[in-house]
Order: structure tokens, then C-alpha cells, then sequence
């Protein structure tokens, strides 16, 4: 479980006026199992959420608790083992010579024992579909067969919770499809997911949605009732469903549908 306990935070810049607290008192309880989905404009704080929760910064005001551990600099290392985090840009997460020996990397500092080792990365790269790419260089690799082996490394060290901080944003579609699969996949396994996105259709698929504006929760509950306040999202910037889109439209030309959020719901109520 995951505490986040009135936080608040800002970047130290040179001058008073660039120290802008970017976190404002954020109070969110992330439970176990949960697929969480973080949706916010630009700058509204998510990523630096994020880095918090890994131990890349530390909050100025409030605590982050991991399995009521709360992190700190000295237990960062501890942390994130029961946390992995999987960034934008797949290129910058590589660290091996060829897809096998980045995911050792991360056996290696969990100080996993050499003859254990073999078994553990071809069982993640069959994980997410890449066993038959263990000597190739990443280098050599499509964005979203990439993405599926950051993922795979961040596996094999098995922590419980994963974030995916725009994961797919770079992506063409068959990788955004390759890696939300793989998500999909970590579903069953009894992870902890957080996936920032500004997906709006993916984030319908969550068990929660949490809203960021200005560096503080705008909305939390399921991704079903936070689309009720369409207006207010419109107005801060954010997208809304395709299906609910087109169901504004209809009701605009005099239709009367109710409001639909997936397209099997609006093909339904046209029928009728
Ligand atoms: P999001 O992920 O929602 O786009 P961020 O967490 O990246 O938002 O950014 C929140 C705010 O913090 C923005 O105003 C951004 O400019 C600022 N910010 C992000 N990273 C840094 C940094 N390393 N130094 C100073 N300001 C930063």
C-alpha cells in the first residue's frame, strides 16, 4: 500500500520566485492490486509525483509511505525494490549491451546469484514477448519492443508496485498495443500499477482515476464518475473519452442518448 500523506514539494531554484511548490498538500491512499491511472495537463505535476514515489526527490512537507516504510534517503535502496518505474523515453533507460545483459543489470545490484540468473531473464523476456531477442543490441530495437524490455528488467527484480509514467507517449501504435498488453499482463500477476498517461480511452480501463491540476488532486474516484464532470476537465485542458465526445455531439443535434464512455456502450444505445 502506498501513503501519501499531505505532500507537497517544489524545485530549488536560484531565485524565491522559482521555489513555486509544484506539489500542493496531496493526500492519496493507493491500495494493493489497485491499477491506478494519474491524467493531468502538463506540468501538473505528475512525473515529479512519480520521482517522489521511487525516492528521486524527497517531499519538502508531508511523508510517502511504501508498506508503511515512509522513504527517506537512507532507505531509498530498500524502497525500490518493492518499486519500479518505467519513463517516457525508452531509449535513456538502457544500461546493457544487448537485451540479456540489461536485464542481469538489475539481477545483478539485487545481487541475485549467477547460476539463477539465466532462468530468471529468459522467464521475464518470455513475459513480455522478447525471449527471442536476448543477444540483440536495444540499440536495434523497435520503441515498443524497448519498452517491453525496460519492462521486463524492472520485472525480473519483481517489485510489487510499477509505474508507467507516459510508457507509450513515444510509441507508434503497435507498441503502445505491445506494452499495454504487457500491462495487462501485470494485472494478473497481483501488481500494483500506476499508469500516467493522457489516455483518456486507456485511463477508462483503470480501477481509479486521479486527477492532477496545478500540482493538486482535482478529482479521485472510478474513471466512470470522474468523466460526470466533463466540463471541468474540458476546462482545464483535458481530453475526454471518443465516445463521449460523439455522444455530446448527438445530444447537440437533438438526439436523446445518455452519455456513453466506451464505443460498445454508444453502438448499444443507437441501437435502441
Ligand atoms: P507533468 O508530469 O504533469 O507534466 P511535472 O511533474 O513534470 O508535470 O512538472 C511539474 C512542474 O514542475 C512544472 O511546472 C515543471 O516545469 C516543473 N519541473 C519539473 N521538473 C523540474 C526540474 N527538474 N526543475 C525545476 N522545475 C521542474
Amino acid at each position: 500500500m502506498i501513503e501519501i500523506k499531505n505532500v507537497s514539494f517544489s524545485y530549488k531554484g536560484f531565485e524565491e520566485e522559482d521555489n513555486e511548490e509544484v506539489l500542493k498538500n496531496i493526500d492519496l491512499t493507493i491500495n494493493d492490486n489497485e491499477h491506478t491511472c494519474i491524467l493531468g495537463h502538463n506540468g501538473s505535476g505528475k512525473s515529479t509525483l512519480a520521482k517522489l514515489l521511487v525516492g528521486l526527490d524527497f517531499c519538502d512537507k508531508g511523508t510517502i509511505l511504501i508498506d508503511n516504510i515512509e522513504i527517506n534517503e537512507e532507505n531509498v535502496y530498500q524502497i525500490r525494490e518493492k518499486i519500479g518505474i518505467v519513463f517516457q523515453n525508452p531509449d535513456n533507460q538502457f544500461i546493457g549491451a544487448t537485451v540479456q545483459d540489461d536485464i542481469a543489470f538489475g539481477l545483478e545490484n539485487k545481487c541475485v546469484p549467477s547460476e539463477d540468473m539465466q532462468g530468471i531473464i529468459e522467464e521475464y523476456a518470455g513475459k513480455v514477448g522478447m525471449q527471442e531477442f536476448l543477444d540483440k543490441e536495444p540499440t536495434r530495437l523497435s520503441g515498443g519492443q524497448k519498452q517491453r524490455v525496460a519492462i521486463a528488467g524492472i520485472l525480473a527484480t519483481n517489485p510489487k508496485i510499477m509505474i508507467f509514467d507516459e510508457a507509450t507517449s513515444m510509441l507508434d501504435p503497435i507498441g503502445i498495443m505491445e506494452v499495454n498488453n504487457s500491462i495487462e499482463e501485470l494485472r494478473k500477476e497481483n501488481k500494483t500499477i500506476i499508469s500516467i498517461t493522457h489516455d483518456v480511452d486507456y485511463a477508462l480501463k483503470t480501477d481509479r482515476l486521479i486527477v492532477l491540476d496545478e500540482g493538486a488532486v482535482l478529482f479521485d474516484g472510478k474513471p466512470r464518475d470522474v468523466f460526470k464532470h466533463q466540463d471541468r476537465l474540458v476546462e482545464i485542458g483535458l481530453d475526454i473519452p471518443f465516445a463521449l465526445k460523439i455522444s455530446n455531439a448527438l445530444q447537440n443535434e437533438g438526439l436523446t442518448i445518455k452519455n456513453c464512455l466506451s464505443m460498445k456502450e454508444l453502438e448499444e444505445e443507437l441501437c435502441q
